[in-house]
């Protein structure tokens, strides 16, 4: 996914409001309560040319095929202050310094060799996951028996990230059926891409990508295919909350994480979707994630909008920051609290 990603962001800024990083600072002196974040990016190296961004932009603009046009549909504002890249080489030291600081375990997916670079660097923070597609290029898959041992063998515990929306194709086609499957029987919990995409321009850079792919209905014959299976829509599916309440509603194996989306569309409307999420009773079900990548400073904005949110109890705070995803994941969390 990262690739891509990366593409999404280019020269992206966007409005930030900053209360929330000023609460967050206060909270660094005592060692501030366990966090789990459920979506991270296993990615490392230099970003050139990459711009600051502003997280939560306003709105997405228009684009006319006429004219040449621009990867990403953000539109482009000021902020104070806006999330910067770290220097050339620094990101994995410096989001593993952020988690340290924010006391943060995180599942970070990727291909392999990446997620064990973060693992090496980070034993206790790091829950390993990976996924059978090989980058970002559609329909290549990595073989069932490889999977079979890194999950066996390799000491991976989530099948993810797993982005067949950007193939177009949906997470209950036959032709990935042997995955899920294998996931079913070891037991291991799958993490699909679901929902957002193409920050308004998936139209221009990702030909492959279907909006209507990001249904979270199209779990519904996977899961009844495989009763067993454990499932993290990641995204939330973003934007489809009826649909989301109606899987939520009808299988109570399935969770959410809120990554990406909590940073990346407009704030009132990353409020109202975490709102709807839990006043239709599915406040046990919500995880933490940001889909953190590029920006260091990323998760401690992330967290503190969950933080700040005034529609949350304390308890539903703890729970989608932490007890939710520990559930999920089978953390023992009788240690180390
Ligand atoms: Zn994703």
């Amino acid at each position: 996914m990262s690739s891509c990603l990366i593409k999404r962001f280019l020269c992206c800024a966007v409005l930030l409001s900053l209360d929330a990083g000023i609460a967050l600072a206060q909270n660094t002196e005592a060692k501030a309560p366990p966090v789990i974040d459920v979506h991270v990016h296993a990615m490392d190296g230099n970003f050139p040319g990459l711009a600051a961004m502003c997280p939560n932009s306003s709105k997405f603009t228009a684009s006319d095929p006429k004219e040449k046009e621009e990867p990403f549909g953000w539109v482009k504002e000021q902020c104070t202050p806006a999330l910067y890249p770290s220097a050339p080489g620094e990101y994995m030291k410096d989001v593993l310094a952020e988690m340290e600081r924010l006391n943060v375990t995180a599942v970070v997916f990727g291909d392999p060799k990446s997620v064990q670079k973060w693992k090496d660097a980070a034993p206790a923070r790091i829950i390993p996951g990976t996924s059978f597609q090989n980058g970002m290029t559609p329909g290549q898959r990595v073989a069932l028996e490889e999977l079979r041992k890194d999950f066996t063998n390799g000491g991976y515990k989530v099948m993810g990230e797993i982005g067949l929306q950007y193939e177009g194709i949906s997470p209950s086609d036959p032709s990935v059926d042997a995955y899920f499957a294998l996931a079913e029987e070891l037991d291991i919990p799958v993490a699909v891409h679901m929902g957002t995409g193409g920050s308004g321009r998936a139209n221009v850079t990702m030909p492959k990508f279907r909006g209507s792919m990001g249904n979270p209905l199209l779990f519904e014959e996977l899961l009844a295919r495989h009763p067993k299976l454990r499932l993290q829509v990641m995204h939330a599916g973003y934007p489809m909350i009826e649909e989301m309440l109606t899987l939520l509603q009808a299988n109570s194996h399935v969770y959410v994480d809120v990554a990406g989306l909590i940073w990346s569309y407009p704030i009132k409307e990353v409020n109202r979707y975490i709102e709807r999420l839990v006043d239709g009773g599915f406040e046990d079900r919500v995880m933490f994630g940001t889909d953190q990548l590029l920006w260091p400073k990323l998760m401690a904005y992330s967290i503190s909008i969950i933080q700040n949110a005034d529609y949350l109890t304390p308890q539903q705070k703890r729970d989608i920051l932490y007890n939710n995803a520990a559930r999920f994941l089978r953390i023992d969390t009788t240690q180390g609290k």
